[in-house]
């Protein structure tokens, strides 16, 4: 399903990628920092890049996979707590396990001041460029949702929802309870 989706969003996270490379040539983030990867709970995703990310933790080995999925379910419950957590994704030397697919929340973040604990100082235009990108990855993923990372893997996980999704079709209705207390967005019915 969905290659050419995904190849599609590939080329989208390159386009944003060109289109900024000149305001991040400022950028203060270095390899380690991680400070948007503890403050995760901003890491919204559409279901096209958590299936992504679903199909790389199938083939991670034990213990590794039970880990991420212990670390998923905490960034869930402490999410729905309204606290913010270190991404399951984060390895000790602050580094991320997915790094090559991670999604576009994590791709359009930089900072040109380092954050020490405040919000990040990003370019306006560059600001502008990233809203307009999750705009055309949500037209792109168009039968599906976008929510935190912790909740569209937790939907992913169900064989059902999973199943669904997988042959193109959408059924909100069926997650209408976990979507409406969570926050999940039906792509589709985003304003443009
Ligand atoms: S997926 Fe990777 S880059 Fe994104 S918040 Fe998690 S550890 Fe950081």
């Amino acid at each position: 399903m969905k290659i050419e989706k995904r190849k599609k969003l590939k080329e989208l996270y390159s386009q944003y990628e060109k289109d900024v490379a000149e305001f991040k040539k400022s950028a203060a983030c270095v390899k380690g920092c991680a400070n948007c990867c503890i403050d995760v709970g901003n890491i919204d995703i559409t279901t096209l890049e958590g299936i992504i990310i679903y199909d790389r933790v199938a083939t991670f080995e034990e213990p590794l996979k039970s880990r991420i999925k212990a670390g998923l379910a905490q960034n869930k419950m402490e999410r729905e707590n309204g606290v913010l957590s270190r991404c399951a994704f984060l390895k000790a030397d602050k580094t991320c396990i997915i790094y090559d697919i991670r999604p576009f929340s994590c791709r359009w973040l930089y900072s040109i001041k380092k954050c020490d604990g405040a919000s990040p100082t990003i370019h306006r235009r560059a600001l502008n460029l990233a809203k307009q990108t999750v705009k055309k990855i949500q037209q792109l993923d168009s039968s599906g949702y976008s929510g935190h990372i912790s909740y569209i893997l937790f939907l992913l996980d169900k064989e059902e929802f999973r199943k669904l999704y997988l042959r193109g079709k959408s059924k909100p209705q069926k997650i209408a309870y976990f979507g409406q207390s969570h926050g999940i967005m039906i792509n589709r019915t985003v304003p443009l």
